[in-house]
């Protein structure tokens, strides 16, 4: 719609069904997807905040996986806490797009467990999740610019924040090195998922994931923030901010050395290292032992190459099988910066379990 590239020279409403927000408006709204059992409206919170400049449109999205909360208030945040008076362009905040799954705290639509996130661009006279699907995508998410959709780890694992992008997409590319994220994780997505859709539609978007499922972490939520700004500064909703530099980055691609290191036995599982830290191979990753904590039953997880620690088990319990960490290799570059930020925010705070 709104094209900063060509110079819109006037600033545009944004419209959908029969609503128009004009610029210098902003907008609540309970968007009406679908219909419960009792025929009641199944409605999706949207606000839209129209600036009085010209600029993009920009998409922001979570909770597309019902219990993925994380997302909701970095949407929220950006909806309600920030100022917009200088806004250039059109934000379309949707905090929370699966809210049949998020009313029963569940990853999928609870009707025949459908997976939202593998219904786009959905269709009209389809299975209820398509409908729904796309409802959203026809109002909210086509009439944009740029996308930015939020996701945490499945339940029982956490993740550093990363993002994950079609980098052999320029534009996508661009939205993936503005985030201001350590990690990019290249690749187009699945089928029916909200990003690769939205970007075969000709919105460039990005899906950034963070923590863990059923929470709220600041820490994660300030860096994600730092992540929209930074964007919005970088497509020119906000021309005079700068783009964020994270200090490191690497970007992991099919050629990239990685693993999900999986559990041989089955057991209670004592994890020795989180998300976002570093392990040098040969290091014990985690011990697996039986009920009895019998030494013959123990075994030791070691890492088979010094990567970083992108996603790890937190519930911990495993059948054989089951993942325990998503361990990525790093190059030296990155590997020697990596080692600089870790030594120099243990000099500043003193010990490795402060500060975290
Ligand atoms: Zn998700």
């Amino acid at each position: 719609m709104a094209d900063v590239e060509a110079g819109a020279a006037e600033p545009e409403p944004f419209t959908y069904d029969d609503v128009r927000v004009e610029p210098g408006e902003s907008r609540n709204e309970r968007y009406r997807i679908s219909e419960t059992y009792l025929g009641d409206p199944i409605r999706v919170p949207v606000t839209i905040i129209n600036g009085t400049r010209p600029g993009p449109t920009v998409f922001l999205s979570a909770a597309a996986h019902g219990d993925e909360l994380n997302g909701i208030e970095v949407v929220r945040e950006v909806a309600h806490d920030w100022d917009h008076a200088d806004l250039h362009g059109t934000l379309v905040c949707l905090p929370v797009l699966n809210v049949p799954g998020f009313l029963a705290q569940e990853r999928y639509l609870p009707i025949y467990d459908r997976d939202l996130n593998r219904s786009f661009p959905g269709h009209g006279e389809s299975t209820s999740a398509k409908r729904m699907a796309h409802r959203l995508f026809s109002a909210f998410v086509e009439p944009c610019d740029y996308g930015l959709d939020f996701h945490t780890s499945t339940r029982g694992r956490t993740n550093m924040l990363h993002v994950r992008a079609d980098t052999t997409n320029p534009a996508v590319e661009r939205l993936s090195h503005a985030f201001s994220s350590n990690v990019i994780i290249d690749g187009d997505g699945p089928e029916g998922s909200l990003r690769r859709e939205a970007t075969d539609a000709g919105v460039p978007t990005i899906t950034i994931e963070m923590g863990e499922a059923h929470r709220f972490q600041r820490d994660l939520i300030d860096q994600a923030l730092t992540g929209v700004a930074s964007v919005l500064a970088e497509v020119g909703c906000h021309p005079d901010s700068s783009v964020h530099w994270p200090g490191w980055r690497t970007v992991i691609t099919d050629s990239s050395e990685k693993t999900w290191l999986r559990a041989d036995a089955g057991g209670i599982v004592d994890m020795k290292l989180g998300r976002g830290e570093l392990v040098h191979e040969g290091d014990v990753i985690c011990t697996i032992t039986d009920p009895f904590k019998e030494a013959d039953d123990s075994v030791s997880v070691e890492a088979p190459f010094t990567g970083l620690i992108v996603g790890v088990l937190e519930n911990p319990v495993v059948y054989p099988g089951n993942p325990l960490c998503h361990l990525v290799a790093l190059d030296d570059d990155t590997l020697r910066a990596l080692e600089r930020e870790l030594s120099a925010s243990l000099s500043l705070f003193g010990g490795p379990d402060d500060g975290a």
